[in-house]
């Protein structure tokens, strides 16, 4: 039945390690029409359940298939407002992949990379003076784009907090109706992790810039360095606005809380990423101090232990990374993981660090580690990592990079006491994103703890769903 799966063509590993350019190439217009024609164009599309933001993924393979890419990109951007990113990023395996008829039957068809393809298509299509990339499809699929008043006739206005993929969907879906929207981001670039921690070589960010231009074509505002909480806060922000939606992501970083984290030279992985991503720490001149070479331990075996670990390899460095659990119980995606192998990427599996050794300065020199074995499953389901008694022993570090997760940043509950939060800081909403104050919306990792990008979006068009249906707008 039409052969296996088409793998996506990706850099050599020993020249990919040199610079930090993208690592995946992507289908050429041949082996995407190859690709295509292996779909079975299911009646009952069972992909298009796995996709958050439902994405019409038959349609769109079919006319791939017969060489229309002009009509593909029409048809995937009418439900996704940040095709390329999500082709490149989204874990679909999991998601739209996942649940592929064609698993068993020579490979799920590989969606993620056809919708890369179209969405570049349509980037370098589109990528004339005006910037607008690829807003013609958008607002050609959009018959209300100039409805933008409530039943009363007033001029409806929202705010985002927050410029990441659940601000930039919802702001997306709001604007498309034609309602005023306002984005306000703490940081000095807009696109939340999109920018500042998914590394160049897995998204470059010039394709987060192409779709953000994008959105302001549509007439979003964005408002960069203003921390909502600190200089702007959202009581002001509900009097000016209609209604406010909280899509500030989930970027307090999470740390081992062993002696020696307050060293010089241990960083959170999200510091160490916006170093080097937002800050260009990697180019040639860059003010930004980050270490070069020397030797790097990456504590952690999530996908962000694997950029961690990936981006210190590009600077030269000797990287090891440690993790309490087998490699079984990863939580990275299996392909990051092959990545950072073929990288070179050393894995010290069943290992803990319970100390952070430090010199006579102040600075990192080593870590003292623990060996673990497992025990029973816990309620995670894996097989919990226990200690073996007296197995210590010391490695040697110049830089520590913790990557265990992150949690709601508490700003924002702080600067509004009666907001409802759950467990670990996570704002508390209903199915459509209505938190417990009216007209405040929340979404994305701010509302779930960290996730993906693609339920960040989905989130974002949930709750643009929600306000156009509050506010009654026409
Ligand atoms: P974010 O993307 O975190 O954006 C939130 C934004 O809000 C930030 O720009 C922040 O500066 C801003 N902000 C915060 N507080 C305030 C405030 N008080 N005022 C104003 N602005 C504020 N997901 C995938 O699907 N695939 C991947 O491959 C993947 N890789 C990842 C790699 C790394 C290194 C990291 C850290 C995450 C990765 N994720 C990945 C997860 C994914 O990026 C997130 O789930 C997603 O970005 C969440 O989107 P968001 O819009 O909720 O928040
Ligand atoms: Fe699959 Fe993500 Fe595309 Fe949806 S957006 S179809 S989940 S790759
Ligand atoms: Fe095509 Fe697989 Fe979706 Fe069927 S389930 S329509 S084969 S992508």
């Amino acid at each position: 039945m039409n052969g296996s799966r088409h793998l996506m063509p990706a850099r050599d590993p020993a020249e990919r390690i040199k610079n930090f350019e993208e690592v995946a190439l992507g289908y050429t217009r041949d082996i995407a029409r190859e690709e295509a024609a292996r779909c079975l164009n299911c009646k009952n599309a069972p992909c298009m359940k796995g996709c958050p933001v439902g994405v019409r993924i038959p349609e769109f393979i079919a006319k791939v298939k017969a060489d229309d890419l002009d009509a593909a990109a029409e048809i995937l951007h009418a439900d996704n407002n940040l095709p390329a990113i999500c082709g490149r990023v989204c874990p679909q395996e999991k998601q739209c992949e996942g649940l592929c008829v064609r698993a068993k039957a020579g490979g799920a068809i590989a969606i993620g990379a056809l919708e890369r393809f179209v969405a570049d298509f349509a980037l370098s299509k589109k990528a004339d003076a005006s910037g607008a990339a690829q807003n013609s499809y958008k607002i050609k699929n959009d018959a209300q784009n100039d409805a933008n008043v409530d039943f009363s006739g007033k001029k409806i206005k929202v705010a985002a907090i927050g410029s990441g993929p659940a601000s930039l969907s919802c702001a997306a879906d709001l604007a498309r109706r034609g309602v005023q929207v306002t984005v306000y981001e703490a940081l000095h670039k807009a696109g939340g992790v999109l920018v500042y921690g998914i590394p160049e070589f897995r998204l470059p960010k010039d394709i987060v810039f192409k779709e953000i231009e994008g959105l302001k074509a549509l007439g979003v505002n964005m408002v960069t360095n203003v921390v909502v909480g600190k200089t702007l806060f959202i009581d002001e922000l509900l009097e000016e606005y209609d209604a406010v939606f909280i899509g500030s992501g989930a970027g307090l970083p999470m740390f081992l809380g062993v002696e020696g984290e307050n060293l010089c030279g241990v960083y959170s992985a999200n510091e160490y990423l916006t170093r080097v991503n937002l800050m260009g720490a990697y180019k040639e001149g860059a003010v930004t101090p980050v270490l070069r070479g020397g030797k790097v331990v990456v504590v952690g075996a999530g996908n962000v232990a694997m950029d961690s670990a990936r981006t210190a390899r590009r600077l030269g460095a000797e990287v090891r990374l440690v993790y309490r659990r087998s490699r079984a119980e990863m939580p990275a995606r299996e392909e990051e993981i092959l990545h950072a192998e073929e990288e070179g990427v050393i894995f010290d599996l069943l290992v803990n660090p319970v100390k952070i050794l430090g010199d006579e300065n102040g600075f990192v020199r080593g870590l003292k580690l623990i060996k673990m074995r497992l025990g029973e499953p816990d309620a995670s389901g894996r097989r919990s990592p226990v200690p073996i008694e007296d197995s210590e022993y010391d490695i040697e570090a110049d830089e520590v990079i913790v990557a265990l997760g992150t949690t709601p940043n508490p700003l924002i509950k702080n600067s509004m006491p009666s907001l409802e939060v759950g467990r670990k800081g996570v704002i508390s909403v209903d199915g459509e994103g209505r938190t417990s104050i009216p007209r405040l919306y929340a979404g994305g990792d701010a509302a779930t703890g960290a996730a993906t990008v693609i339920l960040a979006m989905g989130a974002g068009k949930r709750a643009a769903k929600a306000i156009l249906e509050d506010l009654k707008v026409r």
